[in-house]
């Protein structure tokens, strides 16, 4: 991912070669990328061997969860469809751990009809209704409770879902009373204590006042918990500006605490794995000229990829082609929707660009494609993979007849 003789390569393919021979908006995958990052995953906390299920919500290609399942890793699901999904990409059903607050009957029959390795349940509500389910199959259901440890994350408000304002997992006493609730009972065995405060996190700290409220509370619970799924929620470094997270320090923090508490470690990362392998290749339509700004019009829109509408996230841009031209205004790339918050990033410095020349957003991996709709009646892109010398189409793109 790198300018070679001027062009920016994904891999060994110039980008403006993809456009040409694919058309635009497409998102194009490094395979390489996302062998180094499952890859240093497991060197990070190879000390104490994790089970590794890949957050199918941060992206539900059917391919891409192949090329992530080979290298051994489970899928963390949070609806029927996503386990579907993972069960299409030959994930075992021993490796699918259910996470969500609002699980239908229908989704709880299935996981537990096909046996899955795990249901997070996060509210009282809901382990009553799995253990409902589970005395009709008659069964006895694995499940962990998520717990919300109050642990600021640190990260962008919309993203954060470990506080005790957001709705997910249940607080210390409902997870306490609940523990004794699930010691009773004959159709459910608690496996696992979960926790996941948010997504984006950079900095350490948080995960070490998480893993200190975990600690209270097992001890508390009195509950010897085989399995302790940590969620995911690892950021990556979206502008130069940022720092990445320092894997070392968690992980340290992690064997400290498994000194004193001897379960199997989960982890649910997403982002972490398939964030920076993908990129959204997009051709400029118009260029508008305005006092202050230039507007420069994209083929991509916030239906291609939503995250800087929805959350404000910054995501950065590059040309296909680098020239040594600056521009003196300020540049606003925006998609086509009629939507003001239809708006990337901008620049105040940024070369000078055309009409019709190719441009990359960067990092779009994670929350890119899964978070895409049809608004604006308009298809979804095609995904390719690039894999070794090959270009591999992983997802058509949509035609507009599947959608009218
Ligand atoms: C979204 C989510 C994840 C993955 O988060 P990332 O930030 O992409 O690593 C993991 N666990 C749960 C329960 C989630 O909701």
């Amino acid at each position: 991912m790198s300018y070679k003789k001027n062009r920016f390569h994904i891999e060994g393919v110039p980008s403006e070669k993809i456009a040409k021979k694919f058309g635009t908006p497409t998102y194009c995958y490094s395979y390489k990328k996302l062998r180094e990052n499952i890859i240093n995953f497991k060197k990070y906390f190879k000390s104490f061997r994790p089970m590794i299920c890949f957050s199918v919500k941060s992206n539900s290609n059917v391919n891409l969860l192949k090329e992530i399942k080979k290298f051994g890793l489970g899928a963390d699901v949070v609806s029927l469809g996503e386990i579907m999904k993972a069960q299409k990409a030959g994930i075992n059903v021993n490796k699918i751990v259910f996470s969500g607050v609002g699980k239908t009957t229908k989704e709880i029959n299935y996981a537990i009809n096909k046996n899955i390795f795990l249901i997070n349940a996060e509210s009282q509500s809901e382990i009553i209704e799995i253990e409902r389910i589970a005395k009709s199959q008659n069964k006895v259901v694995n499940i962990g409770i998520r717990l919300n440890p109050d642990t600021n994350p640190r990260t962008l408000k919309k993203i954060s879902t470990g506080k005790k304002e957001n709705k997910f997992g249940v607080d210390e006493k409902t997870f306490i009373k609940l523990v004794d609730y699930i010691k009773r009972s004959d159709f459910i065995n608690l496996k696992c204590l979960s926790v996941h405060i948010g997504s984006q996190i950079l900095n350490h700290k948080p995960y070490e006042k998480m893993l200190k409220v975990l600690d209270r509370v097992i001890k508390k619970s009195k509950y010897q918990f085989e399995y302790i799924d940590l969620g995911g929620g690892m950021g990556i470094p979206y502008e130069k500006k940022l720092k990445k997270l320092d894997y070392n320090k968690y992980n340290f923090a992690i064997n400290k605490f498994l000194k004193a508490h001897k379960s199997k470690i989960i982890f649910e990362p997403g982002r972490s794995i398939i964030g920076n392998t993908g990129f959204l290749i997009s051709k400029i339509i118009f260029i508008k000229d305005t006092k202050t700004k230039k507007f420069i019009i994209i083929d991509a829109g916030m239906n291609d990829f939503m995250r800087p509408a929805l959350y404000n996230a910054k995501h950065n841009i590059v040309p296909s082609v680098k020239k040594n031209i600056f521009s003196k205004i300020k540049y606003e790339f925006v998609g086509p929707i009629c939507e003001t918050t239809d708006k990337f990033s901008s620049f105040k410095k940024f070369q000078k660009l055309n009409e019709k020349d190719i441009v990359v957003i960067c990092d779009v991996g994670a929350y890119g494609v899964s978070l895409s709709s049809n608004y604006n009646v308009r298809p979804k892109p095609l995904e390719l993979l690039i894999k070794g010398s090959k270009i591999l189409v992983i997802k058509r793109r949509e035609k507009l007849e599947d959608i009218i």
